[in-house]
């Protein structure tokens, strides 16, 4: 994960590490190559400009250049920017509600499928009643897919093979768990290779019919620029509350991490690691920011 930012950014501390004196001249070479880490890694060229533009104004009015150790103290200032560029701060999803009702959207491929079953499995394991649905009417597969993830960690899977029309089958779990007792709903969407009108339609359709309390937009992380691309067309049309990043396990650049906060101006709630049910974490901006730092 990240390993070619965090190299990047290793070299580009190498000529302040260490030393007890640096000059201003260090500090801007420096920033000059952290920012090009970033643009490499994918980070939008606007937002790597003013995050490093901040960094050098801190770095020089914190009066590094004085201090005991001014290396490890540009590192500070680049891991407390990195942190505030992920949001600052941890936020967690909205399962208020009778029951609540989590909205899983996405492109084909992206994740959601799976990333639906580790977070039944998350809530299952904090004592609640969970309830999976599946609303991809164009792929049976998907439907039996979700229905081995639910057998394998004990969630129940609502699901109508017959009926096409995933509006009405998102309804009807809503209904079906406020009869059997369950607390939360979590709906897996269709998704399509790419964005389109149809996709987007059904799935606006499916929001402004069961309103969910929570809509979790899934993205794969390793698409870099792109991933920022779909979140943003995706918001526009669902307003999403938070964004899910997956296969961080083989992302060796981190661009969707670090840009689709800012550009997006949603939180990213949850990140996935890897195939495995266990492979899911919920999202700290410091602890991401320590991880790119190395
Ligand atoms: P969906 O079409 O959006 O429902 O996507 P799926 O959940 O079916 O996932 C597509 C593929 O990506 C499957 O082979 C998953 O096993 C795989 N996958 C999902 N999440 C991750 C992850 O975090 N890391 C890795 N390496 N693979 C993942």
């Amino acid at each position: 994960m990240f390993e070619n930012l965090q190299d990047k950014l290793n070299t580009a501390f190498r000529t302040l590490k260490g030393k007890d004196r640096i000059s201003d001249i260090n500090v801007a070479a420096t920033t000059k190559e952290v920012r090009k880490a970033l643009v490499d890694a994918d980070v939008n060229f606007k937002i790597a400009k003013e995050i490093t533009d901040r960094i050098k104004e801190t770095a020089l009015d914190r009066k590094i250049l004085i201090s005991v150790e001014p290396g490890q103290m540009f590192v500070k200032i680049v891991q407390e920017e990195l942190t505030e560029l992920m949001g600052g701060k941890a936020e967690g999803i909205n399962i208020k509600g009778d029951p609540a009702v989590i909205l899983i959207a996405g492109l084909q491929g992206s994740g959601k499928t799976t990333f639906s079953g580790k977070l039944a499995q998350h809530l299952k394991k904090q004592g609640r009643q969970v309830l999976l649905t599946a609303c991809d009417v164009y792929r049976p597969a998907a439907i039996d897919q979700l229905k081995v993830l639910g057998e394998q960690i004990g969630v129940e899977v609502y699901a109508e093979p017959e009926n096409k029309n995933a509006v009405s089958i998102a309804e009807n779990a809503v209904a079906y768990a406020r009869k059997s007792g369950k607390k939360i709903v979590i709906v897996d969407t269709a998704g399509r290779l790419a964005v389109d009108e149809v996709m987007m339609n059904e799935v606006a359709d499916i929001k402004s019919t069961i309103q969910p309390t929570e809509i979790l937009f899934v993205v794969d992380s390793m698409t870099g620029q792109d991933a920022v691309n779909t979140a943003k067309t995706f918001n526009e049309r669902l307003n999403f509350d938070g964004v899910v990043l997956t296969k961080l396990d083989g992302d060796a650049r981190g661009g969707a991490a670090l840009s689709i906060r800012q550009v997006v101006e949603k939180p990213i709630k949850f990140i996935s690691t890897g195939e495995k049910m266990e492979a899911l974490d919920a999202f700290y901006p410091d602890r991401m920011a320590s991880r790119i730092l190395g």
